[in-house]
């Protein structure tokens, strides 16, 4: 019965915060201070996109294509991807939504793809290190693509990508298809847009080079932090170990931001932190404007951006960046509460 009853306030808190969330859906994401946070939203399977309009979120910061192969049979030919991209873009309507290429391995398996045992699954053969040794899967995709954007706006992002080189290497297979489409007579997408994931931190060592080539950068920070930590992300012994609220990886972010920034490349934060309060308060004090994450968290995050007194927070988290400790997630709280900042 006590677990019942624990369930039941459990339940009905939430619906509580629902529906104060749903109050906001019509007022901005801006802060306090009046900035204007882009808040979009992760998604891979048709029913995630429903949040778009229930939240008014901006666009899709990051489709996982490989989560509708997963849930199949067999590898989805060319024209069945062209179906489901369409259905995706048909939904975002006039939202933006980023593609990302296949990212499977690693956590992701397919049932119809085997695999081979590897000792370091999440740092072996997966994501973008298949799509350009199996190019026939690339293109399939990124032909896919091609085609169901037939004149509208496309925004792709390659995964893994470690070096400026396999960006290029990927980009050459999209434009292979480009040219392909046009030789065919075929519609193309009025405008493609071409970014990248940042998941490995040997790319932070490229980016001048990196920045030039891309149209905007996304930090994958699940993947960026397990391999920034050699901290395995799915390891519950490790979850406590490292902290991506600590000076570290804030002043790593802090760097990346600032490239970015002085490139004029937008960039954005995909993984999972940007749909937790505290972190996402952080992110934005490190500077980006821009995050994608959960659409159960759009909610939350979207209260918080409304409490949150920036420019203040960016001069609190600046203070933090060379300290030596473990984590600053305390020093963070306590700055949330003093400011009324909804976490
Ligand atoms: C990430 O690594 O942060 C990311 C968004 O990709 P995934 O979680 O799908 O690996
Ligand atoms: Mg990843």
């Amino acid at each position: 019965e006590d677990i019942q009853q624990q369930f039941s306030e459990g339940i009905a808190a939430r619906s509580r915060r629902r529906a104060e969330f749903a109050a906001l859906r019509d007022k901005p994401a801006e802060t306090r201070d009046g900035v204007r946070i882009a808040l979009n939203i992760n998604a891979g399977l048709l029913i995630d996109l429903q949040a778009l309009q229930e939240y008014d979120a901006d666009g899709v910061g990051l489709y996982r294509t490989e989560i509708p192969f997963m849930v199949r049979s067999d590898f989805p030919d060319v024209e069945a991807q062209i179906a489901l991209y369409r259905r995706v873009m048909d939904q975002c309507g006039d939202k933006p939504a980023i593609f990302r290429t296949l990212d499977i391995g690693g956590d992701k398996a397919l049932p119809y793809w085997r695999q081979g045992g590897e000792e370091n699954p999440a740092m072996g053969w997966r994501a973008i290190r298949i799509g350009l040794d199996r190019p026939a899967i690339l293109r399939s995709q990124l032909r896919a693509l091609v085609g169901a954007a037939a004149d509208r706006q496309l925004s792709i992002m390659f995964p893994m990508i470690a070096e400026v080189a396999e960006f290029d290497a990927a980009r050459r297979v999209l434009e292979l298809e480009i040219a392909r489409a046009k030789a065919r007579g075929r519609p193309i997408p009025s405008e493609i847009r071409i970014g990248v994931m940042l998941e490995v931190p040997a790319l932070i060592f490229q980016l001048p080079a990196l920045l030039d080539r891309v149209d905007f950068v996304s930090v994958g920070s699940n993947d960026f932090f397990q391999f920034l930590f050699a901290s395995d992300r799915g390891n519950p012994r490790l979850a406590e170990r490292y902290d991506v609220l600590s000076p570290a990886a804030l002043r790593c972010l802090d760097q990346v931001v600032r490239a970015c920034g002085a490139a004029d490349v937008p960039v954005s934060v995909c993984g999972e932190m940007a749909g937790r309060p505290l972190e996402a308060m952080a992110l934005l004090g490190v500077g980006f404007r821009r995050i994608s994450m959960p659409p159960t968290a759009l909610g939350e995050i979207k209260s918080m951006v409304r409490s949150l007194d920036l420019g203040a927070a960016q001069t609190y988290v600046r203070t933090l960046l060379d300290l030596p400790d473990h984590s600053v997630r305390a020093k963070l709280r306590t700055f949330a509460l003093d400011h009324g900042v909804s976490i």
